[in-house]
């Protein structure tokens, strides 16, 4: 355990100070994107003052962009990297023909779609519109068969197969439907598929994964045998596969739109398809709709369009890279749409936002805020964006919040929209649009292009987008304070929902398997939950600021050892005069830069990302390749760090003592910081067990970075770790005061909020924490709702009783300032345990007077809050102080005013707590 120093809020420091360098690149870049838009051309004068310095600066910028570019391009087209997983050797042709495994069989896998669908509709009825498609597989197989196994929704009816290779053709048919697995089996009425590859030599298998991702793959690629398949459905309402919504205009017309929404599992109902994410493949898409005003988008650009004599449309697209089929998607409608070029660190990419044409005027934070997020994001994660376009579409009825199909995201609209004319300004809308849109965008890194290489590890997709989504919603308005909420929006519930009902974050690998999977197709839905958002958004946070931490005290370290004297008179000249430059460049810099932090390139955390990117792009990720990518960049052994975080369900609570040491005396320098890790269940009824744990599997001993800060020097972070079930710290480097630890000394661990786990303390530090809570200075506001949080959960759990939460929730009026994250936390519990105590009170009056009781204490705090800020029934549920503040919170504290209300109205009550 050797403790670490650093300072708080290390991602906010990382962004707003200097190397700077970057981050200003993004705002800057931000801010000339915003000139276009409204001051065209307003800073031409500078540019003549500064046009020899910009030639200068745009020749060297110029020639570093073309050398990435090349680097990445090289990258790009060299074969996909190792990572999905091999194929199975071989299966008897029995096998193939009967399958009934969930997962598709290996031997045969696509390389290239060429998807051709039409669409076609009668306004005039309103019968369902039908869809006619052909698709073209171009396969490879590691073996003869006369079967080939892949998904197709049972809307799908195949009205023929055909086997096309250079020299003759094939007639197929479907062999069986497998309804419950969604596969059809196909087989060959008059021939084989014969293998495309070489078989497996000893102990080797056979690499079937496209080579390149260009539009064409590589010669051989040509000559592949392709599976034609036709078929023929019903478009449908609903919310997956190719359905149909509408808009109604101002006239009462109606409108339909179609679109797509294949995530996770839904591509099987728009096109026979090999439907699992490992199975990635060049897409070339046309899609015959109806002409003008129709707009169809896919997720390339439109390569040409011509009119057919039906009165249709066909529409050609541009092949795809190398894609997961979930990310395949098209929409077509009567969409209007703003548009502008966002220049990137790479490149410059067209980005357009679209909605029906009524609608057109709320795209403009959607606009702003992706352009910051594709230039923000292209920066840090240190890859190009991958497609030649973007667009965002909203789309009228949309099952969830938003869908991140590459280069052509859907949003629901209430995601997407912003209505600028709204007054005051709708700050709670703008905020939350800001980080859907950057999630999306997000996985069009992770996820799209490494994608996990199946729903085992989704927290691969979500959990990146879930954590990178605020640097990108930051870039765009720091105001917001993203990072800062991150406990209180993210953290906070993940940690219940991991104590209560959990699963690990990743599946446990079988044996011999590369990867985990899912054992149903039902578990595949069950996967998108608030694990693996939010804590794997949480772990990610949680390994990158010990990293960040680790890292700059090893900076500092070297500093030091720099500046110690030597023993030769000559080279201690040198070493002094080198000393005293480097100290003069040091002070220099810490004056330009007094926060600085480190620029993307120094952090550990993000060139182990950046590699992680780079190496699997176009292919698949796993937990191990990511963790391996990060402990060559990092040198620490991250793997055995975090698969006890990824690889088992929950997390610990530590046990924190503060005493005197044995023969120590009670001085300063006796100090003994003892900490334990034991499982956290959520309620006193559920007592941690190994049973408890979704792996199967004992509970680790969990590594933990702990940081901590003390009563001596609150303002200064230490850090440690803690990977054994109990460990002593002696906070040797921390400056206590000269009283003994019985009287005043507290402790915070867990400071800044960083790692995902709860802290228990003795009675006496809870007492001495609460003490100190109601000031600011000494307790940050991220600390003071992990206080409240902590102390609310661990007496729900039976750990601790209620007091410590009590005490510590009084000091909460008495803050000042406007802090969201106490204010969150805070009022969700009043509301828990208004909610307990009514239901208790409904089954037994004895419990009455607690209700009455907590109502007074509520109102009592809350009308303090009401005051300081003026929310109240005369400005509704928002205040232009504290607009994003009041807006997040307001509904919450007026449920919470009216609850205690009884029979008074709401508005009343309120309106009495503002006099009060
Ligand atoms: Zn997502």
């Amino acid at each position: 355990m050797q403790p670490l120093e650093t300072e708080p809020c290390l991602e906010e420091q990382s962004l707003l100070s200097a190397p700077g360098q970057e981050h200003w690149s993004w705002r800057s870049r931000a801010r000339a994107w915003w000139y276009r838009q409204v001051s065209n051309g307003a800073t031409s004068g500078w540019r003549s003052q500064q046009k020899s310095s910009i030639l200068l600066i745009l020749l060297i910028a110029s020639l570093s962009v073309l050398l990435g570019i090349a680097y990445i391009v090289t990258l790009a087209f060299s074969p996909a990297p190792l990572g999905a997983p091999p194929p199975e050797s071989t299966l008897s042709d029995d096998a193939l023909c009967s399958w009934g495994n969930l997962y598709l069989p290996e031997i045969v896998i696509p390389v290239r779609y060429d998807h051709n669908l039409s669409c076609s509709f009668d306004p005039l009825t309103n019968s369902p519109a039908r869809a006619q498609g052909q698709t073209a597989i171009r396969l490879r197989a590691s073996q003869s068969t006369t079967c080939v196994v892949l998904h197709a929704g049972e809307n799908v009816d195949i009205t023929s197969v055909e086997l096309v290779s250079l020299d003759r053709v094939i007639s197929g048919r479907v062999l069986k439907r497998n309804p419950s697995l969604q596969q059809v089996i196909l087989t060959f009425v008059d021939g084989l598929l014969q293998p495309t590859e070489p078989g497996p030599s000893a102990g080797k298998t056979v690499d079937l994964r496209p080579k390149g991702v260009g539009p064409n793959g590589d010669e051989d690629e040509q000559k592949l045998p392709t599976l034609v398949l036709n078929y023929t459905y019903e478009i449908q309402p609903g919310l997956d596969g190719f359905y149909a919504s509408e808009f109604t205009d101002a006239e009462g017309v109606r409108h339909p739109i179609f679109s797509t929404q294949f995530e996770s599992i839904a591509a099987r109902k728009a096109l026979p398809c090999f439907d699992e994410p490992r199975f990635k493949a060049r897409f070339a898409v046309v899609l015959s709709a109806p002409p003008a005003p129709f707009v169809v988008l896919s997720n390339m650009p439109l390569q040409s369009t011509r009119n057919r004599t039906d009165g249709l449309a066909e529409y050609t697209f541009e092949v795809s890279p190398p894609m997961s089929t979930y990310l395949l998607a098209w929409v077509i409608g009567e969409l209007a749409s703003v548009e502008t070029v966002c220049e990137t660190e790479y490149k410059s990419v067209p980005l357009r936002v679209w909605s029906s044409p009524d609608k057109v005027g709320m795209l403009g934070t959607a606009l702003s805020v992706g352009c910051t997020a594709l230039m923000t994001l292209s920066t840090t994660f240190g890859v190009p964006y991958a497609l030649p376009k973007l667009d965002l579409v909203g789309i009228p009825n949309f099952a969830a919040g938003a869908m991140e199909n590459w280069g052509v995201i859907t949003y629901r609209e209430t995601s997407l929209l912003v209505d600028p004319y709204v007054v005051p300004n709708d700050v709670h809308q703008d905020f939350r649009v800001a980080l859907v849109v950057s999630h999306e965008i997000v996985h069009q890194w992770f996820g799209n292009l490494v994608t996990c290489a199946d729903w085992s590890e989704l927290w691969l997709n979500e959990g990146f987008a879930t954590y990178f989504e605020n640097l990108a919603a930051f870039a765009y308005r720091p105001s917001y304070g993203y990072f800062t909420k991150f406990f209180a929006q993210e953290t906070v519930s993940a940690l219940v929902d991991d104590a209560v009902s959990s699963h690990p974050l990743s599946g446990t690998p079988e044996p011999g398997a590369l990867y985990s999977r899912v054992k149903s197709l039902a578990q595949v839905d069950a996967q998108f939950d608030g694990i693996e958002y939010d804590k794997g958004a949480a772990v990610i946070r949680m390994l990158r600021s010990y990293l960040m931490a680790v890292s700059k005290q090893a900076e500092e370290s070297a500093a030091e050892m720099r500046a110690k004297p030597c023993r030769r008179r000559r080279r201690h000249l040198q070493q002094q005069q080198q000393q005293k430059q480097e100290q003069q460049q040091k002070q220099e810099q810490q004056q330009q830069q007094p926060n600085r932090a480190f620029t993307w390139q120094e952090e550990p955390f993000i060139a182990g990302m950046r590699q992680y990117l780079t190496r699997h792009a176009y292919s698949v990720g796993t937990n191990t390749l990511l963790w391996d990518a990060i402990a060559e960049a990092t040198g620490q052994p991250i793997r055995e760090w975090m698969s006890t975080w990824t690889l088992h369900a929950g997390y610990p609570v530590v046990n924190v003592g503060l005493a005197a040491s044995a023969g120590q005396g009670s001085g300063n320098e006796g100090l003994v910081l003892s900490l334990q890790q034991q499982p956290m269940s959520g309620t006193s009824t559920m007592p941690a067990s190994p049973a408890n744990d979704g792996s199967g599997n004992a509970h680790p001993l969990w590594w933990l970075p702990v940081a901590y800060t003390t009563a001596g020097s609150p303002e200064k972070m230490a850090w440690a770790t803690l990977s054994k079930q109990t460990d002593l710290l002696h906070p040797t480097s921390l400056a206590f005061p000269s009283a003994p630890p019985s009287s005043s000394l507290w402790v915070l661990v867990n400071s800044g909020r960083y790692g995902f786990y709860r802290v228990n303390y003795t009675e006496q530090l809870w007492s001495l924490l609460a003490n100190v809570s109601a000031s600011p200075l000494t307790i940050a506001a991220v600390d003071y709702a992990g206080l409240l949080s902590d102390s609310y959960r661990l007496s729900e759990a039976g750990r601790l009783g209620l007091t410590p939460f009590l005490q510590i929730l009084q000091a909460l009026a008495m803050r000042g300032g406007v802090e969201y994250s106490p204010w969150d936390v805070a009022l969700h519990h009043i509301s828990r345990m208004r909610m307990l105590l009514s239901v208790a009170a409904d089954d037994d009056k004895a419990w009455a007077p607690c209700l009455t009781n907590l109502d007074s204490f509520t109102r009592q705090l809350t009308g303090v809050r009401i005051i300081v800020h003026g929310i109240g029934p005369s400005s509704l549920c928002w205040v232009s102080l504290v607009a994003l503040l009041a807006s997040s919170l307001c509904q919450l504290l007026m449920v919470l005013i009216c609850g205690c209300s009884g029979p008074q109205s709401c508005s009343a009550q309120a309106e009495q707590a503002t006099q009060q």
